[in-house]
């Protein structure tokens, strides 16, 4: 059985992050999973990350008995199950939190950071805790949807990120530091460059890492950027998986087709997903969704432009024609021989089978395209036997194709 041995530093990794929210040492900030994690750390801040909550939530299948809470207080059962789910068992004063890493509940804010860079609900759901906790709440609403990012653009998010600052100031009580600010902005840059090779050692013949391991391996890639805790086992991790390429040790015994996975993660299906694909011997080698967290324009010599530039240039904040472009290269970077869409029903700003685009980049690079339809979080929205029937025959048709061509 092939086995990712950093797994397990991984883990503590992130057991001590969660039991660190809770010491009460520092200020904690509240922050969007692509925020202005760099800046808020600047200021000393613990950060904490909702939307990893409402990953855990759908992992362990707990997101249904939340999600009617949040219905009740008038967020529809349509909009991001992350938010319903996370505003349900906060209302319900629950969390997985509390079994899994013995924290008492989620830490309360000392003030929230959104980004909508990845979607406007951030901003309401962020909006329900600063109501609830009376704290102050600050937020970057970059341009949306552009072909291209052009500096008028970047100044304009780099004055929405100095607005943050007197903000920053009065809670944590610190001076803004630039030289911390740099400090965070190399580390955070660091840490993505490394994950984007912890990425690549996907693209070889044997991969030794599917988007299934991404979805766990990439936890300090959002919860801890801007440390040196995440930059180190980003280091280690490569080190492992490029051993692993050399010494021809890959996720499968056999790949017969590769395979790209846009969209959200189904989090309540993974293991299933995982196996399915494992069975026919299909390794999902790439993701829109892993690859969200590599922003490879940070540069601690240029903090201000780059980190915004970065968070707006983000694959989810781009045009159709943007992300087909990165698309078509990651087809080639990755060798891939179809894309799966998942199109969830919660989450539509990450969806991207809605307006045509499977046909369109079909024509375009020849890849096939299949689109299934379920959720992030609310597993009522997929259904198990439609899917896999879906996936199996498509996985049977690239197969044929390949073989015939
Ligand atoms: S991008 Fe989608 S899943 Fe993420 S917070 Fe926004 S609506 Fe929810």
């Amino acid at each position: 059985m092939y086995k990712i041995k950093s797994t397990e530093q991984m883990k503590e990794i992130m057991g001590t992050y969660f039991r660190s929210l809770e010491s009460g040492s520092r200020k904690v900030a509240w922050c969007t999973s692509v925020g202005p994690a760099e800046l808020l750390r600047a200021f000393g801040f613990e950060v904490y990350f909702p939307e990893n909550h409402g990953a855990l939530l759908g992992t362990t299948r707990t997101a249904m008995d939340y999600i009617p809470e949040a219905v009740k207080c008038g967020y529809s059962g349509h909009v991001c199950s992350y938010t319903t789910a996370d505003i349900g068992a906060f209302l319900k004063n629950e969390t997985p939190l509390q079994k899994h890493y013995g924290l008492k509940g989620v830490p309360a804010p000392d003030i929230l950071a959104y980004n909508t860079n990845q979607c406007r609900e951030v901003e309401d759901w962020f909006t329900f805790y600063a109501d609830y906790f009376n704290c102050p709440i600050v937020g970057v609403q970059p341009p949306r949807h552009l072909d291209e990012v052009s500096q008028d653009e970047v100044d304009l998010v780099v004055e929405q990120f100095k607005k943050m600052i007197p903000v920053c100031e009065k809670v944590s009580g610190q001076k803004f530091d630039i030289d911390r600010f740099r400090e965070t902005v190399r580390l955070s840059k660091e840490a993505t460059l490394l994950w984007q090779q912890v990425l690549r050692t996907a693209s070889a013949a044997n991969p030794p890492l599917s988007f299934f391991d991404g979805t766990i391996h990439m936890g300090p890639i959002v919860v801890l950027r801007g440390t040196q805790v995440a930059r180190d086992y980003y280091a280690a991790l490569l080190k492992e998986l490029e051993e692993n390429v050399r010494n021809g040790l890959g996720v499968l015994p056999e790949v017969r087709t590769r395979i790209f996975w846009d969209g959200m993660p189904i989090w309540g299906r993974l293991r299933m997903l995982s196996d399915l694909f494992a069975e026919n011997h299909a390794a999902v080698v790439a993701s829109t969704y892993c690859s969200s967290w590599i922003f490879d324009q940070f540069d601690e010599h240029d903090p201000w432009d780059s980190t915004a530039r970065a968070y707006t240039e983000i694959f989810i904040n781009r045009s159709e024609k943007a992300k087909m472009r990165m698309l078509a290269d990651w087809f080639r970077e990755y060798h891939i021989d179809g894309i799966v869409y998942h199109d969830s029903k919660t989450c539509f700003n990450n969806s991207n089978a809605k307006f045509g685009m499977p046909q369109r980049l079909q024509a375009l690079t020849g890849v096939p395209a299949l689109v299934i339809e379920g959720d992030l979080c609310d597993m009522r929205f997929f259904s198990d036997g439609q899917s896999i029937t879906k996936i199996e025959t498509f996985l049977e048709q690239l197969e044929a194709s390949k073989i015939y061509n």
